[in-house]
């Protein structure tokens, strides 16, 4: 809940004749309410302001919005794009020209002992200028690996080697080529999150998601 009030205060400034009304509705008519409802019922208003204003009077009737905030701030957030479809401890995801990954989270089975991931460069770009991996570490080893990734170079794949920090990682491709690797998932069970990301130089900024076991 602590989470919500920044967002709150923020409405609020944005809002003030909204969140005002809500707040003071027993003493007074919310200032510039139009709508012939009491004020206490959150008088039509910009979608932004819905969820901060639903969470102070009561359960948060809205999806959405500010869960989904609050959410990013434990796990990394998985660009609302779909967790990625699992079969037989393996799964296959896309990456394209257009820097992206079709995926945004992988949930791994945690009946598996080991887990594969097929990645297929959809795209048509050479590698040397659209280069996508798949490459897992902790969360909080993600920046100093991609920051070093980068600096080994193409002719490595743009992976260092010998990095402990890398707990899995497919090689480098380009378009229309494919690549696999696989892993114990025992390596993310524990000590997590995890992430998954591409170690091109600038693609995690978009091309990262949360791996877990589950
Ligand atoms: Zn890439």
């Amino acid at each position: 809940m602590n989470l919500k009030m920044p967002a709150l205060v923020v409405a609020c400034t944005l809002v003030l004749s909204a969140c005002g009304g809500n707040n003071q509705s027993e003493n007074a008519p919310a200032p510039g309410a139009t709508a012939p409802m009491p004020a206490a019922t959150a008088p039509a208003m910009p979608m932004t302001a819905a969820p901060a204003t639903t969470a102070t009077a009561g359960p948060a009737a809205m999806p959405g919005t500010a869960g989904t905030s609050a959410m990013a701030s434990e796990t990394m957030a998985s660009n609302g794009k779909p967790a990625a479809t699992i079969n037989n401890c393996s799964t296959e995801i896309e990456a394209s020209d257009a820097m992206q990954y079709n995926v945004g989270s992988i949930v791994v089975p945690s009946s598996c002992t080991n887990f594969k991931i097929t990645l297929k460069h959809t795209g048509k770009l050479p590698v040397a200028s659209m280069g996508h991996d798949v490459v897992i570490t902790k969360q909080s080893d993600m920046q100093a690996v991609d920051q070093e990734s980068a600096a080994a170079g193409l002719d490595n794949g743009y992976i260092k080697a010998d990095d402990s920090r890398v707990i899995a990682h497919t090689k480098l491709i380009g378009g229309g080529e494919t690549a696999s690797v696989s892993f114990p998932v025992s390596k993310i069970k524990d000590g997590g999150p995890f992430v998954f990301f591409c170690s091109f130089p600038g693609h995690s900024a978009l091309m990262h998601g949360p791996i877990s076991v589950q």
